[in-house]
């Protein structure tokens, strides 16, 4: 059959260690054959973003500013150890919060499901989808160590020169102080990419924050989300048959336990940090999570949740076998055709990327997975198979669907 052709090309960012390895495998065996794959390549492997003094990761955000959809593959973020690894100019700054910034993105990570591995909580049948706030709180604090006794103080200087002074405590022996903040401009663009991923996804929207205590701060991003759901898209929920929901976090933590999953939980910046750990571990693995970046304008970027499984990586470089799951690079890629396929209207590709999802999803329901899964599941009879025989496997399920 003739291939798939597209419209528009996918901007393609390539990565680091084993996701490399992978990525090349899942175009080769499971895209090419199938689709005409019109992609602007972007490498961002970190001798690449060395070699460019990290210009590559910029041009690759521009990019999808221009085009509107991006697929990228797990990077290195440099720390020491890999500084003196790989020999670099610099410890690079993650690629990943380099892009969300040009972007001004939000992150959603949603689970992905399957029959034979039970999530720990009993009641959860559906993914739930963390959206954290990447700005501000405590990721941009100012912090003091109290020595002796004395006075910390709350001051703001306005650019016409008010002074506003509020103390915050009389210290009588040693402590700790914390000054943090965040913006209006911000909290609008997070709230905005949440409402609509919400209606994007047809999935409700909770948001919770701890406003009872504080008043002030966390209130206001409480009022922020709530103007801008009266304003911009209460009718458009109502169309869709879709919620917003607030509650306090406390209250949000009980009733996501409680329920059936199914909805698009947004988080301040540390909440989500902390319980987007706790869903993907509650829902298996952090090998079956995916992630997208949304901008309050609607470029989107997807990637799996997970690293470049250095592990992994190690091992195949001495030439011993692999099992790395490739379930959340793959629908990093469908995601991203999808998308493509529904902004240029190409059915086809909107329709192959679909049934890709599926056949990734049955092949494991048959029993053959990676030792990763091998672990979870709960059939009584598995084929633990290495990286490539996986997707080999993935592509001959693929093949009877198609
Ligand atoms: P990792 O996600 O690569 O691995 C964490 C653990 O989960 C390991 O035990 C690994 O074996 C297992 N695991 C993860 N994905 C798996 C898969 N697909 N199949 C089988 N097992 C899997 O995280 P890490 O080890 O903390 O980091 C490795 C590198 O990845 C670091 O250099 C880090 O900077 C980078 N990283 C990149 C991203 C990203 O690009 N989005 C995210 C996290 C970490």
């Amino acid at each position: 059959a003739d291939k798939i052709q597209m419209k528009v090309p996918l901007v393609e960012m390539d990565g680091d260690e084993m996701t490399r390895i992978i990525w090349k495998l899942i175009k080769e065996i499971l895209l090419e054959p199938y689709i005409d794959l019109k992609t602007e390549y972007y490498d961002l492997g970190i001798k690449n973003r060395d070699e460019t003094e990290d210009q590559v990761t910029v041009d690759a955000a521009y990019a999808i500013k221009k085009y509107g959809v991006g697929v990228k593959c797990a990077t290195i973020t440099p720390n020491a150890q890999r500084v003196e690894e790989y020999n670099l100019k610099k410890m690079w700054k993650s690629p990943n919060g380099t892009i969300r910034a040009i972007l001004d993105g939000t992150v959603f990570r949603t689970p992905i499901i399957v029959e034979s591995i039970k999530p720990l909580v009993k009641t959860w049948k559906k993914p739930i989808t963390i959206a954290r706030h990447a700005y501000g709180d405590i990721y941009k604090d100012v912090e003091y160590r109290v020595k002796n006794k004395g006075k910390a103080e709350l001051v703001f200087v306005s650019k016409s020169g008010e002074v506003s002074k509020q103390t915050i405590h009389e210290f009588e022996g040693p402590g700790v102080i914390l000054g943090m903040h965040n913006t209006d401009e911000s909290i609008k663009s997070f709230a905005r990419a949440c409402f609509n991923y919400a209606l994007d996804t047809k999935q409700d929207l909770w948001f919770a924050t701890k406003d009872t205590i504080s008043k002030i701060y966390d209130h206001r991003f409480k009022d922020i989300f709530q103007e801008i759901y009266e304003n911009e898209y209460k009718e458009k929920f109502e169309e869709a048959g879709i919620e917003y929901f607030y509650t306090l976090i406390d209250d949000a933590v009980a009733r996501i336990i409680r329920s059936e999953g199914g909805m698009i939980w947004a988080c301040k910046n540390y909440d989500g940090d902390v319980m987007s750990d706790m869903v993907a571990t509650a829902f298996g693995s952090l090998a079956m999570m995916t992630s997208v970046l949304v901008s309050p304008d609607g470029k989107y970027e997807f990637e799996a949740a997970h690293g470049t499984v250095t592990r992994h990586y190690y091992k195949y470089l001495k030439g011993e076998e692999t099992s790395t799951n490739s379930i959340a690079t793959i629908f990093a890629w469908t995601g991203a055709l999808k998308k493509r396929g529904e902004l240029d209207g190409i059915e086809d590709l909107v329709n192959f990327a679909d049934k890709l999802e599926k056949a990734s999803l049955q092949t494991i329901e048959k029993g053959i997975m990676t030792k990763d899964l091998a672990m979870l599941s709960d059939l009584p009879n598995k084929t633990v198979v290495n990286t490539e025989s996986f997707l080999i496997e993935i592509k001959k399920t693929l093949e009877e669907i198609l």
